[in-house]
């Protein structure tokens, strides 16, 4: 079967329970936002969709293939985090080429990858500076370029916009939206902001105290008389 499925996911850290048995299936190709009160399992739950924290219980498919206990980098999955997380040494292009060629792929890909999200992201003239020589909008985008280099199946995006000024949030809330246009990549995606939200999402997750409340478009879950 296509697509991501969540069945029974349960995570304990000690005797706290913080995700207790979330069952959600999504599609190829959609945008899902998870949203909900701080400390209800948003960023939990999407790291246990990553593979950077293990589950209590559950498993994890993707297209059919369980992945319950595959190591992150075998997921076919990149991740946009909230801090950019570059390496400061290297240029626009080397953050972008270095996993890339860790992984193998060959430089004429490498840079046919890094050429192609440069221009998705308005990031050609930059791609030899450093992040310390960019703005926080460009690094973001560095960032978003990262995982697109990577051509995921799936992104998922932590919060990536809460570091930017208001006026550069919506711009780069535009271009994720263009993106997932142009590219078609499924994107699950982290905010506290319900704006966010609603201009994003195919399809909203609303969790509360580690449990799904609510699932259904922007129109079903705001727009009911
Ligand atoms: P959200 O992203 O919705 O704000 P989180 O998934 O970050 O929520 O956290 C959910 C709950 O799990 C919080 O109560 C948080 O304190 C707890 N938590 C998250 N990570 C850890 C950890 N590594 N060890 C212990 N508790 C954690
Ligand atoms: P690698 O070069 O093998 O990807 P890294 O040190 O860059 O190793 O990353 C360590 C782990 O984090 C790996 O599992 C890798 O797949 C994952 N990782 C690194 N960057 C990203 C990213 N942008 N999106 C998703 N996963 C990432």
């Amino acid at each position: 079967m296509a697509g991501l499925e969540l069945r029974g996911i349960r995570k304990d850290y000690g005797s706290t329970a913080v995700l207790k048995g979330i069952d959600l299936s999504i599609a190829d190709g959609e945008f899902v936002v998870f949203v909900g009160p701080s400390g209800c399992g948003k960023s939990t739950l999407l790291r246990v969709i990553a593979g950077l924290e293990t589950v209590t219980a559950g498993d994890i498919s993707i297209d059919g293939a369980e992945v319950t206990r595959t190591a992150a980098s075998d997921r076919g999955l990149a991740m946009v985090f909230q801090s950019y997380a570059l390496y400061p040494h290297m240029t626009v292009h080397q953050n972008m080429s270095f996993a890339l060629e860790n992984m193998g792929i060959a430089k004429a890909e490498i840079a046919a990858r890094v050429d192609r999200a440069a221009r998705m992201l308005r990031l050609t003239d930059y791609l030899q500076r450093r992040p310390a020589a960019l703005s926080g909008g460009q690094r973001q985008r560095v960032a978003i370029g990262r995982a697109i280099v990577r051509d995921p199946k799936i992104f998922l995006f932590d919060e990536p916009l809460s570091n930017l000024d208001a006026e550069l949030r919506v711009a780069t809330r535009k271009e994720l939206a263009a993106l997932h246009a142009e590219i078609g990549g499924t994107m699950i995606y982290v905010t506290h902001d319900q704006v966010e939200a609603m201009t994003l999402a195919d399809r909203i997750v609303v969790l509360n105290g580690g449990r799904i409340e609510q699932i259904g478009t922007p129109l079903e879950l705001y727009n009911r008389p």
